[in-house]
Protein backbone atom coordinates (compact mmCIF):
# COMPACT_ATOMS: atom_id res chain seq x y z
CA UNK A 1 0.00 0.00 0.00
CA UNK A 2 1.62 3.50 -1.29
CA UNK A 3 1.48 6.19 1.24
CA UNK A 4 -0.80 9.23 0.47
CA UNK A 5 1.36 11.94 0.73
CA UNK A 6 5.08 11.62 0.08
CA UNK A 7 6.75 14.50 2.30
CA UNK A 8 10.59 14.58 2.44
CA UNK A 9 12.26 11.68 2.22
CA UNK A 10 9.00 9.35 1.96
CA UNK A 11 5.92 9.51 4.08
CA UNK A 12 6.63 8.68 8.49
CA UNK A 13 4.51 5.13 7.21
CA UNK A 14 6.47 4.28 3.51
CA UNK A 15 8.34 1.05 4.66
CA UNK A 16 11.38 3.13 2.06
CA UNK A 17 13.30 5.43 2.07
CA UNK A 18 13.51 7.40 -1.83
CA UNK A 19 17.17 8.04 -2.16
CA UNK A 20 15.76 11.00 -4.92
CA UNK A 21 14.58 13.02 -1.84
CA UNK A 22 17.24 13.00 0.41
CA UNK A 23 18.27 16.44 0.23
CA UNK A 24 21.43 18.18 2.10
CA UNK A 25 23.85 16.18 3.12
CA UNK A 26 22.30 15.43 6.08
CA UNK A 27 18.45 14.58 6.77
CA UNK A 28 16.92 13.01 9.11
CA UNK A 29 14.19 10.39 8.96
CA UNK A 30 11.60 8.67 11.07
CA UNK A 31 9.80 5.68 10.59
CA UNK A 32 7.10 4.16 12.83
CA UNK A 33 6.29 0.45 11.92
CA UNK A 34 2.53 -1.04 13.16
CA UNK A 35 2.50 -4.49 15.39
CA UNK A 36 2.79 -7.12 13.18
CA UNK A 37 4.34 -5.09 10.51
CA UNK A 38 7.98 -6.55 10.87
CA UNK A 39 7.39 -9.99 11.31
CA UNK A 40 10.29 -12.34 9.73
CA UNK A 41 10.40 -13.17 6.08
CA UNK A 42 13.07 -15.74 6.76
CA UNK A 43 15.74 -16.69 9.67
CA UNK A 44 14.80 -17.12 13.28
CA UNK A 45 11.13 -16.46 14.35
CA UNK A 46 10.08 -13.48 16.64
CA UNK A 47 7.18 -11.62 17.03
CA UNK A 48 6.63 -7.80 17.06
CA UNK A 49 3.88 -6.87 19.63
CA UNK A 50 3.89 -2.93 19.80
CA UNK A 51 5.00 -0.07 17.85
CA UNK A 52 8.74 -0.09 16.58
CA UNK A 53 10.08 3.15 15.97
CA UNK A 54 13.30 4.17 13.59
CA UNK A 55 15.02 7.28 13.72
CA UNK A 56 17.85 7.86 11.91
CA UNK A 57 19.98 10.68 10.56
CA UNK A 58 20.67 10.16 6.53
CA UNK A 59 24.26 11.09 5.44
CA UNK A 60 24.81 11.18 2.05
CA UNK A 61 28.04 11.46 0.71
CA UNK A 62 28.24 10.86 -3.56
CA UNK A 63 26.33 7.85 -3.90
CA UNK A 64 26.84 6.32 -0.47
CA UNK A 65 24.42 6.76 2.38
CA UNK A 66 25.49 6.66 5.88
CA UNK A 67 22.26 5.98 8.25
CA UNK A 68 23.22 6.12 12.08
CA UNK A 69 20.26 6.06 15.10
CA UNK A 70 18.37 3.82 16.84
CA UNK A 71 15.59 1.05 16.80
CA UNK A 72 13.34 1.21 19.52
CA UNK A 73 10.89 -1.45 20.30
CA UNK A 74 9.99 -4.73 21.68
CA UNK A 75 10.11 -8.70 20.14
CA UNK A 76 8.16 -11.26 21.69
CA UNK A 77 9.61 -14.63 22.01
CA UNK A 78 9.40 -18.22 23.77
CA UNK A 79 11.60 -18.97 26.01
CA UNK A 80 13.59 -22.18 25.11
CA UNK A 81 13.45 -23.90 28.41
CA UNK A 82 9.47 -23.05 30.07
CA UNK A 83 8.07 -22.25 26.36
CA UNK A 84 6.14 -19.64 27.32
CA UNK A 85 6.33 -16.44 25.55
CA UNK A 86 8.13 -13.20 26.90
CA UNK A 87 8.88 -9.62 26.09
CA UNK A 88 12.47 -8.55 24.99
CA UNK A 89 13.33 -4.95 25.11
CA UNK A 90 15.03 -4.55 21.66
CA UNK A 91 16.67 -0.51 21.22
CA UNK A 92 19.66 -1.07 19.28
CA UNK A 93 21.94 1.43 17.97
CA UNK A 94 22.43 1.68 13.87
CA UNK A 95 25.37 2.35 11.78
CA UNK A 96 24.97 1.37 8.42
CA UNK A 97 26.62 2.25 5.46
CA UNK A 98 24.63 1.52 2.24
CA UNK A 99 26.27 1.30 -1.47
CA UNK A 100 25.11 1.39 -4.89
CA UNK A 101 24.40 -2.34 -5.46
CA UNK A 102 26.39 -1.21 -8.90
CA UNK A 103 29.20 -0.83 -6.28
CA UNK A 104 29.19 -4.23 -5.04
CA UNK A 105 32.64 -5.30 -6.58
CA UNK A 106 36.11 -6.43 -5.67
CA UNK A 107 37.46 -2.82 -5.35
CA UNK A 108 34.42 -1.90 -2.95
CA UNK A 109 35.40 -4.70 -0.60
CA UNK A 110 38.69 -3.20 1.03
CA UNK A 111 37.43 -0.14 1.36
CA UNK A 112 35.01 -1.65 4.03
CA UNK A 113 36.88 -3.81 5.71
CA UNK A 114 38.98 -0.30 6.51
CA UNK A 115 36.24 1.62 7.62
CA UNK A 116 34.98 -0.93 9.88
CA UNK A 117 31.39 -0.39 9.27
CA UNK A 118 28.53 -2.68 8.45
CA UNK A 119 27.57 -2.31 5.11
CA UNK A 120 24.54 -2.61 2.86
CA UNK A 121 23.71 -2.58 -0.82
CA UNK A 122 20.43 -0.33 -2.28
CA UNK A 123 19.39 -0.92 -5.64
CA UNK A 124 16.42 1.77 -7.84
CA UNK A 125 17.75 4.49 -5.22
CA UNK A 126 15.58 3.10 -2.32
CA UNK A 127 16.30 1.68 0.54
CA UNK A 128 13.97 -0.80 1.98
CA UNK A 129 14.00 0.03 5.66
CA UNK A 130 11.79 -2.87 6.75
CA UNK A 131 14.32 -5.29 5.77
CA UNK A 132 16.79 -2.89 7.53
CA UNK A 133 14.62 -3.54 10.65
CA UNK A 134 14.30 -7.00 10.23
CA UNK A 135 17.84 -7.74 10.00
CA UNK A 136 19.09 -5.98 12.71
CA UNK A 137 16.22 -7.82 14.97
CA UNK A 138 17.21 -11.41 13.76
CA UNK A 139 20.91 -10.15 14.91
CA UNK A 140 19.63 -8.84 17.99
CA UNK A 141 18.08 -12.63 19.01
CA UNK A 142 19.59 -14.33 21.95
CA UNK A 143 21.46 -17.73 20.83
CA UNK A 144 19.44 -19.22 23.94
CA UNK A 145 15.85 -17.33 24.53
CA UNK A 146 15.24 -17.38 28.36
CA UNK A 147 12.23 -15.60 30.21
CA UNK A 148 14.45 -14.74 32.93
CA UNK A 149 17.93 -15.84 33.81
CA UNK A 150 16.72 -17.89 36.63
CA UNK A 151 13.83 -19.63 34.56
CA UNK A 152 12.76 -23.12 36.18
CA UNK A 153 11.55 -25.06 32.80
CA UNK A 154 9.43 -27.21 32.92
CA UNK A 155 9.13 -30.37 35.22
CA UNK A 156 10.43 -33.63 33.27
CA UNK A 157 7.93 -35.52 34.91
CA UNK A 158 4.70 -34.11 34.95
CA UNK A 159 5.51 -31.39 32.65
CA UNK A 160 3.85 -28.32 34.51
CA UNK A 161 5.64 -25.20 34.17
CA UNK A 162 7.90 -24.83 37.42
CA UNK A 163 8.12 -21.17 37.33
CA UNK A 164 4.40 -20.33 38.00
CA UNK A 165 3.14 -24.42 39.58
CA UNK A 166 5.62 -25.72 41.56
CA UNK A 167 5.37 -29.50 41.76
CA UNK A 168 6.60 -32.51 44.41
CA UNK A 169 7.71 -34.50 41.05
CA UNK A 170 11.18 -33.16 41.93
CA UNK A 171 11.45 -34.30 45.20
CA UNK A 172 10.43 -37.56 44.52
CA UNK A 173 12.03 -38.03 41.06
CA UNK A 174 14.44 -40.42 40.93
CA UNK A 175 16.91 -41.79 38.43
CA UNK A 176 15.65 -44.99 36.59
CA UNK A 177 18.74 -46.48 36.99
CA UNK A 178 19.04 -45.65 40.85
CA UNK A 179 15.45 -47.10 41.47
CA UNK A 180 16.66 -50.56 39.81
CA UNK A 181 19.46 -50.51 41.94
CA UNK A 182 17.46 -50.33 45.31
CA UNK A 183 15.23 -53.12 44.05
CA UNK A 184 18.15 -54.92 43.57
CA UNK A 185 19.31 -54.53 46.83
CA UNK A 186 16.05 -55.11 48.96
CA UNK A 187 15.87 -58.44 47.73
ZN1 LIG B 1 11.18 -19.55 30.90
ZN1 LIG C 1 6.08 -32.06 38.09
Amino acid sequence: MEPMAAGPAGAASSPHLDLRVVEGPRTDVHRRFPAGSLTPDGGRHYRVPGVVALDLLVAKGGTDYRLSGRIEGELELDCSRCLEAFRLDAGIDVDLLYLPASENRGDGEVRIEEEDLSTAFYRDEQIDLRHLVQEQFQLALPMKPLCRAECRGLCAVCGGNRNTAPCQCADEWEDPRLAGLKRLLKH
